[in-house]
């Protein structure tokens, strides 16, 4: 390539802005560490009047998962994380995705070669396969030999002609140290001999991760990595290869990894790696968004709930830990349920409504249903467990009238239910307060206690001891034909003397 090819790309590279990116392979799922990347990207990009680039990763073909980059585009359109620059918002500096640059990792890899700081390699997988071989028996690290690095010119050009298979490596220069700085884990040293001449551009012409990553980001002008800590161990890699371009390294900001517990990672197996997961365990993406952001960062103060906007304002490099962020249920259960609390009415009501339906087939009024639940239940997913009464009664012993703090029991259900049945059979509004009262002068007229009357109430009608509501709100979600019904067939199984 001559340079005109290199100018040309290269004058596209917007100057003088802040850029950061989000740069995910698609494997058909996003990781919740992944989204937790883009949204520390996004926020500092918003902090600091940047902009945020998006671009897929896809070289590895094998991994390729055919819908995944949607799936990225959705994942992060839902959760309100934007960007400037993508490849489906398009860009100055696009495509904004690898397996479309081919051309480019090609030329920048033999430029490279041409400036003395990678080399093409001719060794076959039988040649690496006895060096490894060698090497393992002797017991020391398995590192390339390097010995087409000491090839001659005619000896490459010999090769090429033949069309013998090659890939070019890093030259990486045996002597000294390799030093960066990471916002967050400070100066980080790498010996150069503990460094392999890694391959940059495969026998088939694609790149490999490392290379590929480090010439876009160049050729995008991103001034700012923001990614998880499990690539700081490439980053000294990375720094060699913006250093043989004469190229300035950008800012490093690496973030710790968000873990099960001590020891264990979030995995697929227990279901609680993938945003997907928590949406069908019914979490709010904003409750998750909120928590995802407080796993390796702090806002400083005693606030945990925060909004996008409000995540923008607080976010900040410096509250960024260095140590493993341990995922905890219990807080982000809490957070959820302080999302679902914060709701409207009609918010409430739309998002309750699919899982109170989910078990509830029959009428019911599911605004009035929602309103019980509201503030009761931390996750949606708890509601169809909650409402399974209301289609019928749920199949129970009767064992379960037996309260002691309400010092009531079967026997005791056998005597009040009769008169409840009376008292309600007689009301002609259908109202929380009509109901009420005339429950409140039963317990009066026959010198019970509240619990006496109501424990009963709630077993004859639902057969559980928890639910939404006590049982005047169980009575209205029934309706008068149902709660009498009910009452009735409660009775007959107590062996009860049917109401005069
Ligand atoms: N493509 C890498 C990944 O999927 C991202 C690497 C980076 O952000 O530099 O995790």
């Amino acid at each position: 390539m001559d340079s005109g090819y290199f100018e040309s790309i290269e004058s596209k590279i917007p100057r003088g802005e802040f850029r950061t990116r989000f740069a995910p392979s698609p494997t058909g799922f996003m990781h919740l560490g992944g989204l937790r990347t883009a949204l520390y990207a996004y926020l500092l990009a918003k902090k600091e009047g940047g902009k945020l680039i998006l671009r897929i990763e896809d070289t590895d073909r094998e991994r390729r998962v055919e819908g995944a980059a949607e799936l990225i585009y959705e994942t992060l359109a839902a959760c309100g994380i934007a960007y400037e620059e993508g490849p489906n918002v398009g860009g100055p500096v696009g495509p904004y995705v690898q397996s479309e640059r081919r051309e480019i990792y090609g030329a920048y890899a033999r430029r490279l070669v041409e400036n003395g700081h990678a080399y093409y390699c001719f060794c076959d997988k039988e040649v690496l396969d006895e060096q490894r071989l060698i090497h393992e028996a002797s017991r020391v690290p398995h590192r390339y030999d390097r010995r087409c690095a000491a090839l001659s010119e005619a000896e490459i050009a010999e090769k090429i002609a033949a069309k013998t298979p090659f890939v070019i490596r890093q030259k990486v220069e045996q002597n000294g140290k390799t030093v960066f700085n990471d916002a967050v884990y400070g100066r980080i040293e790498v010996e150069n001999s503990t460094l392999e001449d890694q391959v940059i551009l495969k026998s088939d012409g694609m790149p490999t991760y490392n290379f590929a990553n480090v010439v876009d980001d160049r050729l995008m002008g991103v001034t700012h990595i923001i990614r998880g800590n499990e690539f700081l161990s490439s980053t000294p890699k990375h720094v060699l290869l913006y250093e043989g371009f004469g190229w300035d390294t950008p800012k490093y900001i690496h973030v710790p990894q968000i873990m099960r517990n001590a020891t264990k990672k979030l995995s697929k197996r227990d279901g609680d790696a993938y945003f997907g997961d928590f949406i069908a365990k019914g979490y709010l993406k904003e409750a998750i968004l909120n928590y995802i952001a407080l796993l390796g960062w702090s806002p400083g103060g005693e606030e945990e709930k925060f909004s996008l906007a409000e995540l923008t304002d607080a976010f900040n490099i410096e509250g960024i830990s260095k140590s493993p962020a341990i995922f905890d249920y219990q807080k982000l259960n809490w957070l959820n349920g302080a999302y679902l609390r914060a709701m409207s009415d009609e918010e409430y009501h739309a998002a309750a409504s699919p899982h109170i339906k989910q078990t509830v087939r029959g009428d019911c009024d599911t605004r009035y249903v929602a309103s019980l639940l509201q503030g009761r239940v931390e996750l949606l997913s708890e509601i169809p467990a909650q409402v399974d009464f209301i289609d019928a009664v749920l199949p129970h012993e009767l064992d379960l009238y037996e309260n002691k703090k309400m010092k009531t029991d079967a026997a005791g259900a056998k005597k009040v239910l009769p008169e409840v049945l009376a008292v309600l059979g007689e009301i002609s509004a259908w109202d929380k307060d009509t109901i009420h009262g005339e429950i409140s002068g039963l317990v009066a007229r026959l010198g019970l206690k509240n619990g006496q009357v109501l424990w009963p109430m709630r077993v004859a009608l639902s057969g559980k001891t928890f639910t939404p509501g006590g049982s005047i709100e169980i009575c209205l979600i029934l309706g008068k034909n149902e709660t009498l019904a009910r009452l009735a067939a409660a009775i007959e199984r107590l062996g009860a003397p049917s109401a005069q």
